[in-house]
């Protein structure tokens, strides 16, 4: 028998990564380029075909996690956020079956890091934290793939603050990157990246613990809100921002107990184990599937 190997492609706004996985899901080969956002879709789809085709061999197929909204039937991109121009209205399945001649499949790349996360497991919650706040839904071993489903980001009533859907009050608006920055500078007129503010915070500035600990604060009340309401009792966390679990921990467990499930036991918290390559991985297993 001849062997058989998938890739993955994870197209995100700054790079896109490309894994080679074998017959058993192990990585044998894995490239990045950076991700020309700007350049439009089929500039994107060229440089994610060709580092699949720099491995060398020819994939029984390929699965994308890709930014933006993602139609799950068609791989077609139907929103993107401010970094990408043309990206919307760009088909992915047939741009990348096209180019390379095998089957593709895309989805959305909050999904794809669930997917790729919640390997061997039924039910949990995907949450990633980077320049803003994306959610995804494992519930009885099926990924939810209706539009919206798993927005995380955009629920929740907590305050005033302004998000990047033009709503305000959501965990976006207290716990993405951006608004962690935001929220920073407001209170003290410095304008760092959440990062920074993090490095501040373990340096004593108070300002920069408080912002980390509101953060924390809303997210575990919107994860044990979501969790209670689907019976999910693990929460997968990932993205830029939970690099700096450490100031964000103590307030997330503390709103969790404060609002166990039904069962008496609060959502338990796992952080990402599959690191950068969590969505290239997962989206191996969506192409698979
Ligand atoms: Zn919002």
């Amino acid at each position: 028998m001849t062997a058989r190997f998938w890739a993955g492609l994870d197209i995100g706004g700054s790079k896109t990564l490309a894994v080679l996985c074998d017959e058993r899901g192990e990585v044998v080969a894995e490239a990045v380029r950076p991700t020309p956002a700007t350049e439009g879709g089929e500039s994107i789809l060229d440089i994610a075909a060709g580092l699949v085709r720099s491995f060398g061999v020819t994939p029984a197929g390929i699965g994308v996690g890709a930014a933006g909204v993602v139609d799950p039937n068609t791989g077609t991109v139907l929103a993107t956020g401010d970094s990408f121009t043309g990206w919307a209205g760009t088909a992915i399945n047939a741009g990348l079956s096209a180019r390379l001649g095998v089957p593709a499949r895309a989805e959305n790349d909050v999904r794809a890091f669930l997917l790729g996360e919640a390997a061997g497991l039924r039910n949990a919650l995907g949450v990633t934290l980077g320049t803003g706040v994306g959610g995804a839904l494992l519930v009885d071993g099926r990924l939810l793939r209706g539009r919206g489903a798993g927005e995380i980001g955009h629920v929740g009533a907590f305050g005033d603050e302004p998000c990047s859907c033009g709503q305000r009050g959501h965990l976006e608006a207290y716990a993405s990157g951006r608004s962690l920055s935001r929220r920073y500078a407001a209170r003290t007129g410095a304008s760092l990246t959440a990062q920074e503010i993090a490095a501040a915070a373990e340096a004593g500035d108070a300002v920069a613990a408080a912002v980390y600990e509101e953060a924390g604060r809303h997210l575990g009340s919107a994860v044990a809100q979501a969790g209670g309401l689907l019976g999910l009792d693990l929460a997968i966390l990932g993205g830029s921002v939970v690099a700096s679990w450490p100031l964000l921990e103590k307030a997330v467990l503390r709103a969790l107990e404060a609002q166990p499930l039904l069962s008496g036991t609060p959502v338990r918290i796992r952080l990402s184990r599959l690191g950068s390559r969590a969505v290239a991985l997962g989206a191996v297993r969506l192409v698979r599937e």
